[in-house]
């Protein structure tokens, strides 16, 4: 009877889903800059990465470059969420660019766990995949000292030159449980092993992991909202998978869901990445609506409450103009 299915399709909301603490921090700077200074702007890479928050930015005036060199001399520069490796910012220095650095404070933790670490001697085993901006910045700061382990089958053929002084930290946008496993098959091999003075996986990233694991098995298709270059978003999807959920799309924008994911479906999870406005989100419910899933119940696997003062060099700045 399609009047019963219809009466018991829903939507089961994840909480906290979308912006962390860095992303906001990171998006209101480039915002706050533009306001200060007029366009153009520049920022080094996606400040996160999010296609629809680039594409707001370029329209007020941010531009984004790949490399420092792309910026012009003596103009200003934002070093996005992801954090950079030393090397560039001496190279922001060479060009006398002005710098407003929008690294997430919880990257930096990492970055200094690294040059402490590197300073006593230590190998490190970074947990992370290669080529992603935040691994790129974190073993830029100890390119000697850092292994990158990409996986947990990696763990077990990884090389390093000193098993007895050896220490594992991470990028933060991991998977909670690969992660555990990446370590657990480490410390088979390097009983030495220590772990990292506090969580690298940020709690954002726990978080809405947390709630994604809490829904999967109660839901037919999982919808998350976030870009293909988000990390945290992709792992998502996959922790959805290996929780229960029978389908999981990754989705930018709301009109990239396709009708047929929806065929036999009664129960949709929908839940977005930490660097997705909750705008993107709003789009998704409404197109579910339309489609006879407007009952929505959230699930709230934590509370979120941190936030984190804009960078320094802005805060001097605006308290400069008044
Ligand atoms: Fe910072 Fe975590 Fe957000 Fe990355 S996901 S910006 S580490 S709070």
């Amino acid at each position: 009877d399609p009047a019963v299915a219809e009466q018991t399709r829903r939507v089961l909301l994840a909480a906290p889903r979308g912006y962390c603490a860095g992303v906001d921090r990171a998006v209101v700077t480039v915002e706050k800059a533009l306001d200060l200074y007029g366009p153009p702007v520049y920022v080094r890479k996606q400040i996160v990465h999010n296609k629809h928050v680039v594409a707001t930015l370029e329209k007020r005036g941010a531009i984004f470059v790949d490399e420092t060199y792309e910026v012009p001399e003596g103009a200003t520069v934002i070093f996005s969420a992801h954090g950079i490796a030393p090397e560039v910012r001496d190279q922001a220095r060479e060009l006398s660019l002005k710098t407003i650095d929008a690294t997430c404070p919880l990257v930096t933790k990492v970055h200094r766990e690294a040059r402490r670490f590197a300073s006593d001697e230590y190998d490190i085993l970074l947990i992370g995949h290669e080529g992603h901006e935040e691994v790129i910045g974190t073993a830029g700061e100890a390119p000697d000292n850092i292994v990158l382990v990409q996986s947990p089958e990696h763990a077990d053929t990884v090389q390093v030159r000193h098993p007895d002084k050896l220490v594992w930290l991470s990028q933060t946008t991991l998977s909670v449980d690969e992660t555990m496993e990446t370590v657990r098959r480490l410390k088979q091999r390097f009983p030495k092993l220590q772990d990292p003075p506090s969580d690298d996986i940020c709690y954002a990233t726990q978080n809405r992991q947390l709630a994604v694991k809490q829904m999967a098995p109660r839901t037919d298709l999982m919808i998350v909202v976030g870009s293909r270059n988000s990390s945290n978003s992709v792992r998502l999807v996959e922790v959805a998978l290996e929780h229960g959920a029978r389908a999981g799309h990754l989705v930018d924008y709301a009109d990239e869901i396709e009708e047929c994911w929806l065929d036999g479906v009664t129960t949709v999870g929908v839940t977005s990445g930490a660097s997705v406005p909750e705008v993107l989100v709003r789009d998704v419910l409404g197109y579910l609506a339309e489609r006879g899933y407007g009952e929505v119940e959230t699930i709230t696997a934590a509370e979120e409450s941190l936030l984190f003062a804009l960078p320094t060099e802005l805060r001097r700045e605006l308290k400069a103009r008044g």
